[in-house]
């Protein structure tokens, strides 16, 4: 042991890191434990360096852009981290390092798709990969704690933040979001290069009535338990290490005084033995909500709650200690959170390693591989709606390539993108360029349709970009029409006119109601903001280069005014003849049905599902109660990828249970005519529900198991099973 070590025990790293916490945590005073609980934003070492002595902060959130002055020099970051670290670890009486927080969304300066397009990969490996990529990035800069993964459950894209998601299937956003934070998080959270991941926003924040961010939120405990706790549970499986609590109310309670939910479910029932985090001010904002008359009280709440770390409001900081002394919170829920978050630092190897690579930035940013990866996941991200046999392109003499995004750059990053920069794009019309060097590529921007329709009719195909600017949707961007911005219907209408095929790409940042679109379209793809690589993905997708293969992670809707429709919606006592396309249904003005399903999302190639095969198992190894399988053929004369999907339905339940819900997900990559069979083996969990207190019920009796391309199709079978 050094001489530090010896005066400072808990650097022994012989000694288990709860060990080293609790030896700690001894040495601190109140004021010193309070500290480690204040989250402040863009720390600074000379603004703040009195306060970094005294031990009163214990994270910073590195919220801006311009986080030390965006030079251009890519290790200047790193620099300014370790000076920031220097000066707490060197000037404070224990020498306690910080841990430096970003939200690090959907890559880092190389930016990947939004999550809600990554999501439409439904390609867990892909998402797992991203989220490493970023980690590597993000830590160059000296950045230890994103924010990220988003893992609410979102059924209304007139919310924002949906985006930021993986959309509305309870399942898929679990499976992704562990992956992303085992993507984060790496296999070893002490190395410089993982992130610790934040599974946000606990809980049932994807419910704001009306999309409108930030608003209250009525759910009943057993849709809750089953649809939006559910990823929040995998994710504690998955090891996440922290957690942030929503800004809204649920049934009239601020999510960041909750109680019930926080202290005793996720920390109790659920085990999470991280960090709770609040979200930006949400201490603060107890005030608002009512349930605090002053920031005092608000601090007692948010604390008994469960919620370890304040961010940003200092409500903390300037009240719990004297709270403590005053007996009105007791001492050991301080020291509870202190140590939740101390145990964090030391997990990530703060204190043995807080000084900051400076060189490693300038090796692992926008690196040939992430974009690379950057790219495919574009391709993936994308879902084929409509083709009337024009897409692939096939060897185009004459392009004309028009809309708000054909020459865009920084608008196909999406929201959350704080370190990408324009200049790292290639535009769709630079990708087509390079992609047909021989061709003919003329653009423009669709601002004035009159040139644009001359361009257009000299054309072999018109690609059209239309879609939402990435301010239309993310935090506090939500939608009452979830039609194209103003105009752009109507260059579209234009160019249908013309008889030159038009394929229309609509980059967007949630699902838009299409229908018109699609009647106008010869073809039509759906690019949920794509990032750096999005030009090229688009390009490699519409030449035929890689097979479309995403699939919907959302319901699109017929129009706003169905809104919430989702997949995992109960059966009525009154059902609606399936399938029927017409009005007959519960609306006099449209059909009940949505414009396009869950999971769909169409290839260049068909795929042909063969007969189900469902057999139930007993006493397999692997815990498994029934195995199913098909398999699936490729008819058509392209290579494609297949995302099987497997839905479930519980007839017969104490609770009423969906009509169908996603269970399982298989992506295949499939030649021209080669055949697979696909099989999935479900356990009994995955067959059970949560009952009204969280409780798993497995019930004997039918189930309806179904293997298909999306939502609505496949083969399926109903057997009787005994649990
Ligand atoms: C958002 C969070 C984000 C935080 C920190 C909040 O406004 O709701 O998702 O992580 O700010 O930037």
């Amino acid at each position: 042991m050094t001489e530090t070590a010896a005066s400072r025990p808990w650097l022994d790293t012989s000694l288990d890191v709860r060990e080293r916490a609790g030896l700690l945590l001894a040495a601190m005073t109140l004021e010193e434990k309070v500290g480690q609980l204040h989250q402040i934003p863009n720390a600074d070492p000379v603004r703040d360096a009195e306060a970094l002595a005294a031990g009163a902060i214990g994270t910073t959130l590195v919220a801006s852009g311009e986080h030390a002055g965006n030079v251009r020099d890519a290790g200047t970051r790193a620099r300014a981290v370790t000076g920031l670290q220097r000066a707490a670890v060197t000037t404070s009486r224990l020498g306690i390092p910080l841990i430096v927080a970003r939200d690090v969304i959907h890559g880092h300066r190389t930016v990947f798709p939004i999550p809600l397009g990554q999501a439409a990969s439904f390609d867990a490996g892909l998402v797992r990969d991203a989220a490493r990529a970023a980690a590597v990035e993000a830590s160059a800069d000296g950045v230890r704690w994103t924010f990220a993964p988003m893992v609410d459950v979102t059924i209304d894209p007139r919310w924002g933040r949906v985006a930021e998601g993986y959309g509305e299937s309870a399942w898929l956003t679990a499976h992704l979001g562990a992956a992303a934070v085992r993507g984060f998080q790496g296999d070893d959270l002490g190395r410089p290069d993982a992130l610790v991941a934040c599974a946000k926003h606990y809980v049932g924040y994807g419910l704001a009535q009306g999309g409108r961010d930030y608003a209250e939120v009525d759910v009943g405990p057993v849709t809750l338990h089953n649809r939006h706790l559910r990823p929040f549970a995998a994710a504690v499986d998955a090891g996440v290490g922290t957690v942030m609590t929503a800004f809204h109310t649920l049934d009239g309670t601020p999510m960041t005084a909750h109680r019930p939910l926080v202290r005793e479910h996720l920390k109790g029932t659920l085990g999470f033995d991280g960090v709770v985090v609040s979200d930006w001010d949400a201490v603060g904002e107890l005030l608002r909500h009512g349930v605090a008359a002053d920031l005092g009280s608000a601090t007692r709440l948010a604390l008994g709650a469960g919620v370890d770390v304040d961010m940003v409001t200092g409500g903390y900081a300037r009240h719990l200690a004297e709270l403590v002394r005053s007996g009105h919170v007791p001492e050991a829920l301080v020291d509870d959170a202190a140590r939740r978050v101390l145990e964090l630092k030391l997990r990530l190897g703060l204190f043995s390693s807080w000084e900051v690579d400076d060189a490693r930035a300038a090796t692992v940013q926008l690196a040939p591989p992430h974009r690379e990866l950057a790219r495919r996941a574009a391709a993936s991200s994308l879902v084929l709606l409509e083709n009337s046999g024009v897409l692939p392109l096939a060897a185009p003499r004459r392009v004309h390539v028009t809309g708000a995004f054909a020459q865009a750059r920084e608008e196909l990053f999406g929201t959350w993108t704080l370190d990408g920069r324009g200049e790292d794009v290639t535009t769709v019309e630079e990708a087509l360029r390079e992609r047909y060097p021989d061709a003919e590529i003329t653009a423009d921007d669709g601002r004035f349709p009159d040139r644009t329709l001359v361009a257009a009719r000299e054309a072999d195909v018109v690609v059209a970009c239309v879609g939402e600017h990435p301010s239309r949707s993310g935090e506090a961007n939500s939608v009452t029409s979830l039609d194209l911005p103003p105009g752009q219907t109507e260059l579209l209408v234009a160019l249908a006119g013309l008889g030159t095929p038009v394929v229309v790409v609509a980059v967007t940042g949630r699902p838009l109601a299409l229908g018109r679109v699609a009647s106008l379209a010869d073809a039509l793809l759906i690019a949920f903001h794509p990032g750096v690589e999005g030009g090229r993905g688009i390009v490699d997708v519409l030449s035929g280069d890689v097979p479309a293969s995403g699939r919907l992670p959302m319901t699109l809707p017929r129009s706003v005014g169905q809104v919430p429709i989702h997949v995992g919606q109960l059966p009525t006592g009154r059902p609606i003849p399936a399938a029927s396309d017409v009005v007959v249904g519960r609306y006099r003005d449209s059909s009940d049905l949505p414009a396009y399903p869950f999971g769909f999302g169409l290839g260049y190639a068909d795929v042909a599902y063969g007969e189900l095969d469902v057999v139930p198992l007993d006493g397999a190894a692997d815990g498994a109660v029934l195995e199913a399988g098909v398999t699936v053929r490729n008819v058509g004369s392209r290579d494609a990828v297949e995302t099987v999907q497997l839905y479930v339905r519980d007839h017969v339940a104490a609770v009423s249970r969906p009509l169908t819900e996603l269970a399982g997900v298989v992506r295949v990559p499939l030649a021209a005519g080669a055949a697979e069979r696909v099989t999935f083996r479900l356990d009994r969990g995955s067959l059970g529900y949560r009952d009204s207190s969280g409780a798993l019920v497995v019930e004997p009796g039918e189930f309806t198991v179904r293997i298909g391309p999306h939502a609505g199709a496949g083969p399926s079978s109903t057997l009787s099973l005994e649990l």
